[in-house]
């Protein structure tokens, strides 16, 4: 059987998958089992940081995997500390707590909120006001937090205590609030899958100020916005504003799985021993993978992050067949005239691949990808679109 085949037959059919099996490649570029070779701008969907088979993550990876892969949470590991250093230092955060995904990393954000708020506010006080097109994952409690019913169809009930608000409608969550009695606020600084929808700055400072007036904690799900992505390390950094809990994974570890919920001041001690856990959380070789790849996230890489997205916004921009494009940094949503599905299709025929999210082309390129890669990329999504 080939691969596709085999596939269709022993992997659960849950992923509408393009017709690309990816054997190898070096950076930004991937070539298929034919031989055919494509400029990535996905990354595996913002995880390949800085692309794939990169030299310095490699050495990173296998250096730590030659000495000990795993001791488990019973024993010290040195990456794991280390990494939980770094990640405090580079944001101010307290402390930091490890799983696998993002998923895991927004599940113990609301295990936190929910704990935090039994504490301090009283044990009825466990509501999480969400957004209305965010996606937060899809174990059941964060389907629950996730504000789109597509994704809640056939799997309920659900877990109880998550109420949605209008993304960039501050009165609505006032109403929100209001009405419950709210733990926490979870919110994407960009809504990636929901078509990669920004936030509006005076949205976000509005809603902080609220949770300090009402007592009530802010949450970033930086999983997909995170590590650089946005053009600062978090997203949430471009908004002048301090989050009680950022949850991140995706591009952390660059291509290995890795999921971080930071605390901060008021929840760094909510979590006592017992209370939560994860067998392979701060795996070592996953850690020093994200200390390898944290390290290199600096202002000048960060600088370059922007100057690129600057070039897709400007290029891409008023171009016959686009209709629009919006995002962050290099999280990227295009607006085509013809239907998305229509223009990856033909990009990725012309060897570029790219995404989709909702009825927009998305961009997730790696963050080191080279400029004229870039430029020749955003020229076949232009002629593509046209
Ligand atoms: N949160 C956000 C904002 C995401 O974009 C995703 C995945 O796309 C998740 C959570 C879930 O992450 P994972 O698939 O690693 O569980």
């Amino acid at each position: 059987m080939d691969t596709k085949t085999k596939t269709a037959t022993y992997i659960a059919n849950t992923y509408g998958r393009f017709d690309v099996v990816a054997v190898k490649g070096k950076g930004s570029l991937i070539t298929d089992e034919n031989g055919k070779e494509y400029i990535d701008l996905g990354s595996g969907i913002a995880v390949n940081s800085f692309g794939v088979a990169d030299d310095e993550w490699i050495k990173a990876v296998t250096e730590q995997a030659s000495a000990i892969q795993h001791s488990s949470n019973l024993y010290y590991t040195k990456p794991g500390a280390d990494l939980a250093e770094a990640l405090c230092t580079r944001t101010g955060m307290k402390k930091v707590f490890f799983s696998n995904s993002g998923a895991e990393a927004n599940e113990c954000a609301i295990k936190v909120a929910r704990k935090w708020a039994a504490d301090n506010k009283g044990s009825d006080c466990y509501t999480i006001i969400t957004l209305e097109n965010s996606f937060h994952g899809r174990t059941i409690t964060t389907l629950a937090a996730t504000g789109q019913e597509v994704f809640h169809k056939d799997f309920t009930p659900l877990t109880e205590g998550f109420v949605q608000a209008k993304a960039n409608d501050i009165e609505s969550v006032r109403e929100a609030v209001k009405n419950n009695k709210v733990a926490a606020i979870m919110m994407e600084a960009v809504q990636g899958e929901g078509g990669v929808v920004p936030l509006e700055p005076d949205f976000v400072k509005e809603v902080v100020s609220l949770a300090e007036k009402e007592n009530f904690l802010v949450i970033f799900d930086e999983v997909q916005t995170g590590n650089g992505r946005s053009g600062k390390l978090y997203a949430y950094m471009n908004f002048g504003v301090t989050p009680d809990i950022v949850s991140t994974a995706k591009g952390l570890a660059g291509g290995l799985p890795l999921g971080a919920t930071l605390l901060g001041e008021k929840v760094k001690d909510t979590l006592t021993p017992g209370l939560h856990g994860s067998t392979f959380g701060a795996n070592p070789v996953c850690s020093a993978a994200a200390l390898s790849v944290l390290s290199r996230i600096d202002d000048k890489l960060l600088a370059e992050v922007k100057e690129k997205s600057d070039y897709v916004f400007k290029t891409l921009t008023g171009k016959p067949g686009i209709g629009g494009v919006t995002g962050m940094g290099l999280m990227i949503g295009i607006k085509t005239v013809k239907d998305a599905s229509e223009v990856v299709a033909k990009c990725q025929e012309n060897g570029v691949l790219v995404l989709k999210a909702k009825d927009k082309v998305r961009l997730l390129p790696a963050l080191n990808i080279p400029f004229d890669l870039l430029k020749k990329a955003v020229d076949v999504i232009a002629d593509a679109a046209e």
